[in-house]
């Protein structure tokens, strides 16, 4: 686990108005930050550039007490969990949350060690024989984040996880991802423009517009009125 910790970011793409602009933004160690904002407010562009999908145009970014600018993404430790969760469709449950693991090369008594560990945290171990295709919506996006848990990562990035789901499913996902943060204590990242996860889920809120931090407070400081 560890902070991620932001100073005066800026992003530009190519010589246009700049996409986030003077971020300046500290996210505790455990804490579990939402960035809400309208489309386009560079929430996006701001969880990229703390994985290392994008560049950092000028600023410093620390995960813990390295400066991420300076480490290769594939050095960072985080885990991003994208909407559209790809499970490979021939492989097991078992097999799909291993994944990371396999692609490190980590010995098989370790992979089953952490998968079952994984899997009993997500209730999904009558499941893990099962293929994909077989499982419902719900069990789907557990094993995605099955993926991201299992690898221990410093950090949980979620770029709007719910955004493609029904109703139904959605309210399901946020209990739950708010029953595993708090259960796994992990800093979390988690960009939405929908204000009911914004108000449910975080610790606190960031509100971005037009790639400017406006707000940061607790849900209660920035949604209750006085
Ligand atoms: P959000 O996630 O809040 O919808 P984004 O971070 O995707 O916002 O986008 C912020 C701004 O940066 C927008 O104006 C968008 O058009 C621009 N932008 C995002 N990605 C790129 C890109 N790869 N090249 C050029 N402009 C981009
Ligand atoms: P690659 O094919 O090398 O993964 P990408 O452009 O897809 O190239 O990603 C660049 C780097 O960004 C990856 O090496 C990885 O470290 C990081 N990255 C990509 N996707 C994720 C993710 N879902 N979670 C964490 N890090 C990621």
């Amino acid at each position: 686990m560890a902070a991620i910790t932001m100073q005066n970011i800026v992003k530009k793409y190519g010589d246009g108005f700049p996409a986030v602009n003077d971020v300046t933004l500290d996210v505790q160690d455990g804490e579990f930050m939402i960035l809400v904002g309208p489309s386009g407010c560079g929430k996006s562009t701001l969880l990229r550039m703390i994985v290392g999908l994008e560049d950092i145009t000028s600023g410093e970014m620390r995960i813990g007490d390295r400066v991420v600018n300076k480490i290769a993404p594939r050095e960072r430790n985080l885990s991003m969990v994208f909407q559209n969760y790809a499970l490979y469709p021939h492989l097991t449950v078992f097999e799909n949350i291993a994944f990371p693991l396999r692609l490190a090369k980590t010995p098989d008594d370790e992979v089953r060690k952490r998968v079952t560990e994984t899997a009993e945290v997500l209730e999904l171990t009558e499941h893990l024989e099962r293929k994909p295709a077989n499982l419902s919506g719900g069990q789907r996006q557990r094993v995605a984040m099955g993926r991201a848990i299992v690898r221990q990562a410093d950090a949980f990035l979620f770029d709007e996880p719910l955004s493609n789901l029904d109703a139904k499913l959605r309210g399901q996902m946020r209990t739950e991802i708010s029953r595993l943060q708090r259960r796994l204590g992990v800093t979390t990242v988690y960009v939405t423009h929908d204000q009911t996860e914004a108000m449910t889920l975080g610790d606190r809120v960031a509100v971005l517009r037009k790639g400017v931090l406006q707000q940061v407070g607790s849900p209660r400081e920035l949604y209750e009125q006085p």
